[in-house]
């Protein structure tokens, strides 16, 4: 490596904040799949953008670069954010420097500049200091707006206002040229539109500015159980074409309850009753079905409808074709709503199955298709499977997507979030769910679904080009622009680092 002059400095100091003991090596070989394992020479840890644009400087002044994972949280399920051999970056230790906590808000504008490291929960908590909030939300806040922003970021109130990456205004990147550039729709906008989605391949983010709204005080956190497909379908199709009305859910999510899970899954949840669950294996038995479904809906509201929600949620569920009385409602602060899985990965780490394999396989199904994978997959594949996790399965509207941006989503234009989030706490588990799951895939493959990975992982480069189908060539272009070497997030495994 050739340098001179102040650039010495630079590279010593960059140098000094890469960790290479052996818990900071541990720490960024694995993530929360617990299934891939990826050993980096060190992890580095930046205080601020011009450190990672030094480092990624760094790299691709060698004649051999190495590569360069941002890591959030780690919290991806296959290896997407480690970096074999190269350098992990620790965003979160952007936070933990000087520049302390990175959230500053516009009140009168409803926006919030937060720094890509940092974890939702606390962009929750700063934005409701001033009574707002950020508009969509992911199930889980403990992971960071860069990860989600990677992906998409997708929740109950992405069928209104589409997935995280659907509001952002702007950004600053850091590409794998080591450019500083701030992106938006007007800036840079071919930067703004691949990084969001991106999957880390065409440079780090350092701040988002995200779309606020006001924030409400409370929520009437409702589940609404069927015992058919078809009906949970289109009253799900209903509610979320509800979507700008007043009078629908102001999120809607739905799960899916094997049969086994009714039977040997847990005796309660952090939402149900163990009566409750009882009585939903008795909806199981009486109908003869082997499959519950329940949509999850909320309805925000303040003091000043306190008065009427009960009567908007009352009028909303006669519209609906659920099994006549089984609806759960509780009321909850918007809070204790939103951080819901949060309180549940308390009661996992102390039942010790929080930090085990996490073979999740989420999928983006078509509305045309939904039957056909209900039939195939819940009622086919996974009928009798062991009980052991969760199957999320809920619409959002394509037209809230907007297709500039990386991510790749079905034609349709309603298409299902599928997400089969189970854990492997036994012996044998990891190689059944593993094998499961490549069924799930064949049979999409086969029956030609037209489903989507999210938060995909493929194996071959030619597994990712028909991921992205027609989106390929101009991914591929933007790489070569923004990250020619190909040097960053290699974890992916999307385009092999230049030799
Ligand atoms: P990491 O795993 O650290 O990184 C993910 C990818 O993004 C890697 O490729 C990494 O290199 C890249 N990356 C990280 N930071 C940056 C950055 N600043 N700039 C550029 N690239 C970067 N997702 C949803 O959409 N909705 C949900 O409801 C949801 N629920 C979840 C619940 C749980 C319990 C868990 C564990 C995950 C959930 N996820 C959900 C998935 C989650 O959004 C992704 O796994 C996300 O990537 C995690 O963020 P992270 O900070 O851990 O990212």
């Amino acid at each position: 490596m050739m340098m001179k002059g102040d650039d010495i400095f630079t590279a010593v100091d960059i140098v000094s904040a890469i960790h290479t003991d052996h818990d900071s090596i541990t720490r960024a070989s694995t993530d929360f799949g617990h299934i891939v394992e990826a050993i980096p020479n060190g992890v580095f840890h930046p205080t601020s953008p011009a450190d990672i644009a030094a480092l990624i400087w760094l790299s691709i002044s060698q004649s051999k670069p190495f590569t360069v994972a941002p890591r959030g949280q780690g919290h991806s399920s296959s290896g997407q954010a480690l970096a074999s051999g190269g350098i992990v970056i620790d965003m979160r230790s952007m936070g933990r420097h000087d520049h302390g906590y990175r959230v500053n808000m516009s009140p009168n504008e409803l926006w919030v500049d937060v720094g890509a490291e940092q974890l939702w929960i606390d962009v929750l908590h700063a934005t409701l200091k001033h009574g707002l909030t950020p508009r969509i939300w992911t199930d889980y806040l403990r992971i960071t707006v860069g990860g989600t922003l990677s992906n998409g970021g997708i929740g109950g109130q992405a069928f209104r206002y589409g997935p995280q990456t659907s509001n952002v205004h702007d950004l600053d990147v850091v590409t794998g040229m080591g450019k500083m550039i701030t992106c938006s729709p007007d800036k840079h906008s071919d930067l703004f539109f691949t990084a969001l989605g991106g999957l880390g391949q065409f440079g780090v983010m350092t701040r988002a500015r995200i779309a606020l709204e006001h924030a409400p005080k409370r929520v009437l956190w409702v589940r609404i159980a069927y015992s058919d497909v078809e009906s949970f379908t289109s009253d799900q199709e209903l509610l979320i074409s509800k979507r700008s009305s007043g009078s629908g859910f102001d999120y809607i999510e739905g799960q899916v309850q094997l049969n086994r899970t009714l039977t040997e899954g847990r005796r309660s949840s952090s939402f149900f009753s163990a009566s409750e669950l009882d009585q939903l294996a008795k909806l199981a038995l009486r109908t003869g079905s082997s499959t519950i479904y329940y949509t999850e809906g909320a309805m925000y509201y303040n003091d000043d409808n306190a008065s009427s929600v009960n009567q908007k949620l009352q009028r909303l569920l006669d519209e609906l074709s659920f099994a006549p009385g089984f609806t759960f409602v509780r009321d909850v602060s918007y809070v204790e709503f939103l951080d819901r899985v949060g309180r549940e990965e308390q009661k996992l780490r102390s039942a010790g199955v929080w930090d085990v394999p996490h073979p999740w396989l989420n999928l983006f199904v078509p509305r045309s298709r939904i039957l056909d994978f209900d039939a195939g997959v819940f009622k086919g594949i996974l009928k009798d499977t062991k009980p052991v996790g969760l199957i999320l399965l809920y619409p959002m509207n394509k037209d809230r997507w907007d297709d500039r941006m990386t991510t790749a989503t079905p034609d349709d234009d309603v298409f299902y979030a599928v997400g089969l989030l189970r854990s492997a706490v036994a012996a044998g588990d990891l190689e059944r769910l593993e094998r499961e799951n490549a069924a799930v895939l064949d049979f999409c493959d086969q029956e030609s679904v037209g489903c989507k990975q999210y938060l995909p992982h493929h194996a071959s480069q030619d597994g990712w080009r028909r991921h992205f189908g027609e989106k390929w060539d101009r991914i591929a272009t933007l790489k070569r622009k923004y990250d020619p070497l190909a040097i960053l997030s290699p974890g992916q495994g999307i385009f092999p680092a230049a030799a």
